[in-house]
């Protein structure tokens, strides 16, 4: 009973999202992703996290 649902982008708690692995991505995460385009810093650093969780 420690799942707290917690985002691992943006670290919200008790959140709907989707699951990826073990990993929680909030749905306001989700479409920060979503609409979010390559040239935008914030772009790089949700890269950087998605692909730890992803290859790790
Ligand atoms: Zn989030």
């Amino acid at each position: 009973m420690k799942e707290l649902n917690c985002c691992f982008i943006c670290g919200a708690q008790n959140v709907d999202g989707i699951k990826i692995k073990d990993e929680l991505l909030c749905l306001s995460c989700e479409k920060e992703l979503i609409i979010t385009f390559p040239l935008d810093v914030e772009y790089d650093t949700y890269l950087l996290k998605l692909k730890a969780i992803l290859f790790s």
